[in-house]
């Protein structure tokens, strides 16, 4: 096992595409970590430059203790698992799993021996003399992994390994990698643009936005506290809502409708006319069908089903606010609804980036803004 640490990499592709721009990140000894992010921001070709299959055009990539910047992909003890699974069709199952074996020159009966053994751990014991094209996606799948893991890598890398499986299939299979990764406790940087996917699995996420990283955390904290408005917007089954606001005598007011600022933010760290983005995820706000205090009142256009709750949104002074709702409330287009807030899930983005008014960048922030109205 080894930490994977990459310092200022960049990778400036023919034609003048800067794909990663200068990505300082270190993966811990053992770690699931996951890059996310829409199409084309450059998680593959991050994956690509750790495993060796691109040049990076400037920066450092360490394995462990070892600077493998410009080591060939065979030498860097990584194995990497493909969308798409890069199974040889002529091959029996023993024979694609024991292959990167074959490549190193183990001996036949040790490295169908190890085969065999690997085939087990996964469940592959009955398919052993398969071909892929006799294969579900799901057991081709778990071939590309026990490929990977037969000639025991230091580190995994997998490039979307699930998208090829079927909604149901991917959940078992999401469910079955978090376990087996967790049995194995090899470094594993997985690409993903399913943002539940990545909460689901990783330890770490990093959120990448045209060759540069937006957040770094933990699924709870990149879904509790996005740190800009890209990556708020990006995660979350239920997009979060997004709110122009301006600060008025101790209020947000959103369009026509106010709410009071919320108590992380009233120790002076706004400024009376500042206009921000609150953000809310339709989870943190209730439902009320009556009128109530501190809630953005409107009516119901559209509800969705989520199976054990619906999704609400409102349409009001405030603009459009979705509102997750219990699936007993009965509810229909046209009803007028009143959505509350739950304070301390009110988060609130200044020039698209989170105002972290509970820590030393409030007392900073305000320290600044003082400063600036003296001068
Ligand atoms: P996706 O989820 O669609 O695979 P991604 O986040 O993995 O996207 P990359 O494939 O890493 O993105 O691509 C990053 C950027 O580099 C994109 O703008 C892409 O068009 C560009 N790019 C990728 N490969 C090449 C190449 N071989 N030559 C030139 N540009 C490339």
């Amino acid at each position: 096992m080894a930490s994977i640490t990459m310092g200022e990499l960049v990778k400036v592709y023919p034609g003048g595409v800067r794909a990663l721009d200068s990505i300082g990140l270190t993966v811990e000894d053992g770690e699931f970590f996951a890059l996310l992010g829409p199409s084309g921001c450059g998680k593959t070709t991050l994956l690509r430059t750790i495993a060796g299959l691109e040049a990076s055009s400037g920066g450092s990539i360490q394995i462990g203790d070892r600077d493998v910047t410009n080591t060939a992909p065979g030498q860097r003890d990584v194995a990497m698992v493909f969308q798409d699974y890069a199974l040889f069709p002529h091959m029996t199952v023993t024979e694609n799993i024991a292959y990167p074996l074959r490549i190193k020159k183990v001996p036949t009966a040790e490295r169908t021996e190890k085969a065999a053994e690997t085939a087990a751990e996964l469940g592959l014991s009955d398919y052993l003399a398969r071909r892929p094209g006799q294969l579900s996606g799901g057991q081709q799948q778990r071939v590309a992994l026990a490929r990977a893991m037969a000639c025991h890598p230091k580190v995994f890398l997998f490039d979307e390994p699930l998208s090829n499986l079927d909604a149901r299939m991917r959940l078992e299979a999401r469910t079955f990698l978090k376990r087996l990764q967790r049995e194995l406790g090899v470094t594993t940087v997985f690409v993903t643009h399913d943002q539940a996917e990545a909460l689901a699995l990783a330890d770490r996420i990093a959120v990448m936005e045209g060759g540069r990283i937006r957040q770094l955390g933990t699924p709870k904290e990149v879904f509790h506290r996005p740190a800009n408005t890209f990556v708020a917007s990006f995660i979350g089954s239920t997009p979060m809502n997004l709110l122009d606001a301006v600060v008025s005598g101790g209020n947000l007011v959103i369009g026509d409708q106010k709410l009071p600022v919320p108590p992380e933010y009233a120790g002076g760290a706004l400024g009376d006319g500042e206009k921000l983005v609150l953000g809310i995820r339709p989870e943190y706000l209730s439902y009320s069908t009556e009128p109530v205090q501190d809630a953005l009142s409107g009516e119901v256009t559209v509800i969705e089903n989520l199976g054990s709750a619906q999704l609400v949104t409102l349409h009001g002074g405030a603009g459009f606010v979705q509102v997750v709702v219990d699936e007993e409330v009965f509810l229909k287009a046209g009803d007028k609804g009143y959505a509350i807030p739950r304070t301390d899930r009110m988060l609130l983005y200044r020039d698209g980036d989170l105002i972290d008014a509970g820590g030393d960048a409030a007392a900073k922030d305000a320290a600044g803004r003082k400063a600036g109205a003296a001068a």
